[in-house]
C-alpha cells in the first residue's frame, strides 16, 4: 500500500510502498477513501510544536474509509462499515477525564498522524473503540474534513457559550473557520468573520456571515467594538497577531477560545483588563467521539456545507504549499478511491 511519510522535519514527504498492516486484537484496518489535509498535518511534518512526533511517521487525522479487517476484540464496528479516524487515536478509557466525557484531555492518549501512523495512506490501522461510524449517505469527501475541522469548531462553539443573540467572532475562515462560521450561525449568533485573503472573505459572505472584516486593512478589534464587542471569539488563524486582535474584540464577560496552534504561539494577557472585564480565555482541543457523531448528524440533516477540493496523495507536498499560501478553498481532501 502507498503512504506519504515524513522522514525529516526539513524535507518534503516521500510517497512509499509499505506492507499492508495487520490489525492487533483491538484494532481495525481501514481502506481509506478520503483523507483531509488539516493545517495540523503541516505543523506535524515541520516539527512546529514543543512535543514533536518521531519520524518516520504517516500524517493524517481526517481519514474516512471502510473497515476491511477487525481484530478479535473489536466490539463496536464491523467489517464493511464506514468509519472516521480522528485525531484522538485512543485514550486510556479509565482516567477521570476519560470517564467524565473529556477523553480528549486524557494524558495517555495517542494521536493519529502524530504519535501513531495516520490516514495519508491507502490503508490505516485504528483502534476499534475510537473510530467513529459515518452515517449512511454522507459523502466520504465531506466526512473527512468534518472529522477534525468540523468536530474541533463544533466543540469550540460549545465551550464558548455562544447562543441565540450572542455575537461571535470567527478569526480565520480556512478549513476550520468555514465550519465554525456555520456552527455559530446554527447556534443563533450574529457572526463576524475575519480573514486576510479575498477568496476567504468572499467565502465568508457566501456562507452568510453578518459582518466580514479584512485584517490586512481593518482594525479588527475596533470594528468589533463598534458593534458592541464579541461575546465569544474563536481563534483559528495561524497568527499571534490574530489572537491579540480576537482578545481585544471581546465585550465584558466575553470568552476567547484558542484553537489555532502556530509554532511559538503566544498571547500577551493584560491582567488588569482581563480581571476587570471578567474575560475568560480557554483552550479547546478537537472534540469527543460523541461530538463527532453530532457533527455527522447535523451534516446528514443538511445543516452544514463542506467547502473542499480533491487532490491526489502523490501531490501532498504541493498541497502543503497551497495551504501555506492561503490559495486553497477551505479544505483540500485526498481522494484515495
Ligand atoms: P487553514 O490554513 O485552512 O486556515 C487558516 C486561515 O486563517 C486561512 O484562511 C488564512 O487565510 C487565515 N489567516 C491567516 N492569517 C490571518 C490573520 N492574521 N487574521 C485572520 N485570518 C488569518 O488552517 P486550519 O486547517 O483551519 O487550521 C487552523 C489552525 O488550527 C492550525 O494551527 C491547526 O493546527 C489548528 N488546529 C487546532 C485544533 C485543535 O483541536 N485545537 C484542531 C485542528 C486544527
Ligand atoms: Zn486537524
Ligand atoms: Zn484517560
Amino acid at each position: 500500500m502507498k503512504a506519504a511519510v515524513v522522514h525529516d522535519f526539513t524535507q518534503p514527504l516521500v510517497i512509499e510502498e509499505r506492507p499492508v498492516p495487520e490489525p492487533g486484537p483491538h484494532q481495525v484496518r481501514v481502506r481509506i477513501e478520503a483523507s483531509g489535509l488539516c493545517h495540523t498535518d503541516i505543523h506535524a511534518a515541520h516539527g512546529d510544536w514543543p512535543v514533536r512526533p518521531t519520524p518516520p511517521f504517516v500524517p493524517g487525522h481526517e481519514g474516512v474509509g471502510i473497515v476491511e479487517a477487525a481484530g478479535a476484540e473489536v466490539r463496536h464496528v464491523t467489517v464493511g462499515e464506514r468509519v472516521a479516524i480522528p485525531w484522538l487515536a485512543d485514550a486510556c478509557g479509565r482516567c477521570d477525564h476519560c470517564v467524565s466525557g473529556w477523553e480528549t484531555l486524557c494524558t495517555r492518549q495517542h494521536n493519529s498522524g502524530y504519535s501513531v501512523d495516520g490516514a495519508y495512506a491507502e490503508q490505516a490501522l485504528a483502534h476499534g473503540d475510537y473510530v467513529v461510524p459515518v452515517p449512511d449517505g454522507l459523502d466520504p469527501l465531506d466526512a473527512a474534513p468534518l472529522s477534525c475541522a468540523g468536530v474541533t469548531t463544533y466543540k469550540a462553539l460549545k465551550v464558548s457559550g455562544a447562543g441565540p443573540g450572542t455575537r461571535v467572532l470567527v478569526s480565520g475562515i480556512g478549513g476550520l473557520g468555514h465550519l465554525a462560521l456555520q456552527y455559530a450561525r446554527l447556534a443563533g449568533a450574529e457572526t463576524v468573520a475575519v480573514d486576510v485573503t479575498d477568496d476567504k472573505l468572499a467565502l465568508a459572505r457566501e456562507l452568510g456571515a453578518d459582518h466580514v472584516l479584512d485584517a490586512r486593512v481593518q482594525d479588527v478589534a475596533a470594528e468589533v467594538q463598534k458593534l458592541g464587542g464579541a461575546h465569544a471569539a474563536i481563534a483559528l488563524a495561524v497568527s499571534n497577531a490574530s489572537f491579540q486582535a480576537a482578545y481585544a474584540s471581546l465585550r465584558r464577560g466575553g470568552t476567547l477560545v484558542l484553537v489555532a496552534l502556530p509554532a511559538e504561539g503566544r498571547l500577551e494577557l493584560p491582567v488588569f483588563d482581563t480581571v476587570l472585564n471578567g474575560t475568560r480565555v480557554i483552550g479547546s482541543i478537537v472534540g469527543t467521539r460523541q461530538d463527532l457523531a453530532e457533527v455527522f448528524r447535523l451534516h446528514a440533516l443538511g445543516r452544514t456545507r463542506v467547502i473542499r477540493e480533491t487532490r491526489r496523495l502523490a501531490d501532498v507536498n504541493t498541497c502543503f504549499d497551497e495551504v501555506l499560501s492561503g490559495r486553497t478553498p477551505a479544505r483540500l481532501v485526498f481522494d484515495l478511491r
